[in-house]
């Protein structure tokens, strides 16, 4: 599972400690615990089972491989699966205090104000995420000339882009990189792990979506959580993870002035 999938399950956890007072722990296969980095610290998911656990077995969830076809809101399609029904779907991410004060500490060395960009999106559960790398360079360089300053997060060694500040080493990782993204004032990327991680921390997030997705299927309808979603009317939701030429190809050809515009209306609300 991706970390995106591993905040869905939070908002089932919370369902679940809500209607009975206790915790949730994940299990798969042959009861085997299932803990994740991205729920270190939640206070509705147990890292053991204990007396007094809600014991979910991951393999029961049948809809996994259907929930790209289905019109809805992914963490809401789990909680529907176990019979919940919740209004709130925001996540659950708690950082640890060692997580803040590093990250406390990283802010006195970074501009006041500052975007957080990951132009590399993960494609190895589908290709046709990625938005073209030279695209972001030219949306990068439209927003140094309006005097705003890029940083760069994501997985160090996949390429660099110019003109920005390159954080990346100094990040642990995912947990490290979100704690980060709390206190930007805003994080523009293709969807992924990260606006899922913004989601659950609420900052301002602008996620660009693929033509593959129906727009449903990735809407949280989340406070700050903003949505560019590519596409056509002659092609939409394919939902095809295998590489799609006219998914690449609406990406290719989309204005990224659409993109630009929108950054600077969510940057300076
Ligand atoms: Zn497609």
């Amino acid at each position: 599972m991706g970390f995106g999938g591993d905040l869905f399950w939070t908002v089932l956890a919370r369902e679940y400690y809500k209607k009975n007072n206790k915790k949730v722990t994940f299990v798969h296969g042959n009861n085997k615990i299932y803990f994740t980095e991205m729920w270190i610290n939640n206070p509705y998911i147990s890292e053991e089972i204990l007396p007094d656990t809600n014991i979910i077995n991951l393999n029961k969830y049948s809809n996994l491989h259907k929930e790209l076809h289905t019109e809805k809101n992914s963490s809401l399609q789990r909680c529907n699966f176990f019979g919940f029904n919740p209004t709130n779907l925001k996540p659950d991410l708690v950082y640890t205090e060692k997580e803040e004060n590093k990250i406390k500490n990283l802010l006195k060395t970074l501009p006041e104000k500052f975007i957080c960009i990951e132009p590399n999106a993960k494609t190895s559960w589908t290709p046709n995420r990625l938005y073209p790398f030279e695209k972001w360079q030219y949306i990068v360089n439209e927003l140094v000339k309006n005097n705003i300053n890029v940083i760069q997060v994501g997985i160090p060694g996949k390429k660099k882009l110019e003109n920005v500040i390159d954080i990346r080493t100094k990040l642990s990782g995912i947990r490290e990189t979100g704690c980060l993204l709390k206190y930007c004032n805003l994080f523009v990327s293709t969807d992924g792990g990260l606006t899922n991680v913004s989601g659950a921390n609420g900052n301002k997030c602008l996620s660009i979506f693929t033509p593959m997705y129906s727009q449903n299927l990735t809407n949280p309808e989340i406070d700050n959580y903003h949505y560019i979603w590519i596409h056509t009317e002659d092609h939409k939701a394919c939902h095809n993870i295998q590489f799609c030429r006219q998914c690449k190809e609406i990406m290719s050809n989309f204005d990224d002035n659409v993109i630009i515009n929108e950054i600077l209306k969510i940057y300076n609300k």
